[in-house]
């Protein structure tokens, strides 16, 4: 079956869908965009996803290209469309189409691409094995609140990692804190068994899994602290891992040559990882 994509209003074959080059997220990143997952038929935190897509456009003074309710009923399209109960949905609005110049055009519409796929398996035994992150320094912007298109320093992050056989980098501010991985929030257990992850400040992306892993440490009763910490924290702790949409907890037991524990998954990893994906395929997540 082919795929199908969403495109400024219309469902056409993924292999034939097509923006204008003088769109403004082609030339310019001038766009942002969202990834949720779907579970069981279910988008995974769709109102705070499509909460963070209204705020990344307001700071970008880009218009909506349509109401969330609207948003929500061409997802669910695309989605049936595509058949796709277990998976991913890509969202991106730039600024829409016109002649190349930095200032904003007037009276353009923003442009909206959507597109639907099944998730991609994690590596073999990511889960019970863990995976490494290699640390990087941090080359981005001073607004990394804003879930931008501009994504050149995550695609040289990535790249550094895969070439070192790692899943991820952790990206290092200059003065050694950790402040979050490519694609992903970087988290640790501290030995005295206290989750520490880095405040959502402009400095990192305020990831939705960060966000829903916190409330269920909060309800859990869990020890937690919102602060920086350094690499050398990191490589001294108890266990690690890194939240996003797509990976959901994903336990880190390698920080460059430094093997976490047994260099296995830990177990409060996995606890809050089963806690994660309960939630997610539970009450938690919208229909
Ligand atoms: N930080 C960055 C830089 C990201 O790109 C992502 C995923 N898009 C995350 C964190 C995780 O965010 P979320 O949990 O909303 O997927």
């Amino acid at each position: 079956m082919s795929r199908t994509a969403y495109v400024n209003g219309r469902y056409v074959r993924l292999d034939e869908a097509a923006v204008h080059v003088e769109d403004r997220g082609y030339q310019f990143a001038d766009g942002v965009y969202e990834v949720i997952a779907i579970k069981d038929g279910h988008l995974v935190d769709e109102e705070p996803h499509l909460q963070r897509l209204v705020r990344s456009l307001g700071e970008l003074k880009i218009r909506a290209p349509m109401s969330n309710a609207a948003m929500r009923v061409a997802m669910r399209e695309l989605m049936r469309r595509n058949r796709v109960r277990n998976g991913m949905i890509y969202m991106q609005v730039t600024r829409g189409v016109a002649p190349r110049d930095f200032a904003f055009p007037a009276n353009v519409p923003s442009a909206l691409v959507m597109t639907v796929r099944r998730m991609r398996p994690q590596p073999a035994n990511a889960v019970e094995d863990g995976i490494r992150a290699i640390t990087i320094p941090d080359i981005r912007w001073h607004r990394c609140d804003i879930k931008t298109v501009g994504l050149t320093a995550a695609v040289l992050g990535k790249q550094r990692a895969r070439e070192a056989g790692a899943y991820e980098a952790w990206q290092v501010d200059r003065d050694g804190y950790v402040t979050e991985g490519t694609s992903s929030n970087a988290w640790i257990l501290t030995e005295d068994g206290t989750v520490v992850t880095r405040p959502a400040t402009n400095a990192i992306l305020s990831g939705i899994t960060r966000r829903s892993v916190l409330e269920l440490a909060k309800a859990n009763k869990l020890q937690f602290e919102e602060r920086a910490f350094t690499v050398a924290e990191a490589k001294a702790a108890r266990e690690a891992w890194i939240t996003s949409a797509t990976s959901f907890v994903l336990p880190v037991t390698q920080i460059d040559d430094r093997v976490l524990g047994n260099g296995k998954a830990g177990s409060f990893t996995l606890k809050l990882r089963a806690l994660y994906m309960s939630y997610a395929t539970g009450d938690g997540a919208t229909a």
